[in-house]
């Protein structure tokens, strides 16, 4: 469960975000869409912990709040960075590690699991997002469209409350962004899995297709939630982006 409630953000003198709310339950899949420059992105940064804000609250799960008006404390972002996973449009795999390595990395590294107990874990993503095959290729060798769902894989492999997608296929051909959104498309569907996803997306149809709710970002709140077939609907909140 995300639960934003009336942030407030400012870069400099310009407030970015200004009262915005928004809640996505377990298992749920919400799309965020507005304007270029409407907060999106900082929106995201906030609900992990990655840009501090002037007021309101972030709640991941029922265990961790993150508040407005001062430094986050240290404990609460190394809770939020394994509860949390974030897939960017740039897809910031470590270069010098095997495919197999970078998925491992968070497991080992930020959670201590056993490194045995890490790399059947780590298979088991990669089989699930269609890279089986690759454990030993390095991120170099694998094209954009791979190298994207090598990086879903690692965000799935610390057991996260919550995903992230900040414009996962805004750097991929066509043929290469549709085999990313069938990923998730495909973690999306699964009702074992009961992560709140959030994604960003200019792939509007993609997003009409996945999503179960549109939250509309606009004037620094979030001006409207609700379906997809309403949000998009001619006259709705969202026609004007398409
Ligand atoms: P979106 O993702 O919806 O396109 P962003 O969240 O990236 O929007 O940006 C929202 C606004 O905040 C933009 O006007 C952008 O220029 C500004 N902004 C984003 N990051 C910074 C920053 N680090 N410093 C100053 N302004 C920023
Ligand atoms: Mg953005």
């Amino acid at each position: 469960m995300i639960r934003v409630t009336n942030i407030v953000k400012d870069h400099g003198p310009v407030r970015i975000l200004n009262g915005a709310s928004l809640e996505v339950a377990k298992g749920q899949v919400a799309a965020l869409v507005g304007p270029s420059g409407s907060g999106k992105s900082t929106l995201l940064r906030c609900i992990n912990g990655l840009e501090p804000f002037q007021e309101g609250s972030v709640e991941v799960g029922d265990a961790l709040k993150l508040v407005g008006g001062a430094p986050h404390p240290r404990a609460t972002l190394l809770q939020l960075r394994r509860t949390v996973g974030m897939v960017f449009q740039q897809f910031n795999l470590f270069p010098h590690m095997t495919v197999l390595k970078n998925v491992m990395a968070g497991p080992v590294y930020a959670l201590g699991a056993p490194r045995d107990e890490a790399e059947t874990h780590a298979k088991k993503w990669l089989d699930r997002v269609g890279l089986g095959e690759k454990h030993d290729a390095k991120p170099a060798q694998l094209s954009g469209g791979q190298q994207q769902r090598v990086a879903i894989a690692r965000a799935l492999a610390v057991n996260p409350s919550a995903i992230l997608f900040d414009e996962p296929t805004s750097a991929l051909d066509p043929k290469m962004s549709a085999e990313v959104m069938r990923v998730i498309d495909d973690l999306a569907d699964d009702q074992q899995l009961q992560v709140a996803m959030v994604i960003v997306s200019h792939d509007l149809a993609a997003v009409k297709r996945i999503a179960d709710v549109v939250h509309v970002l606009g004037g620094g709140k979030v001006a409207y939630s609700g379906p997809a077939q309403e949000a998009f609907a001619p006259g709705g909140p969202a026609a004007a982006l398409e």
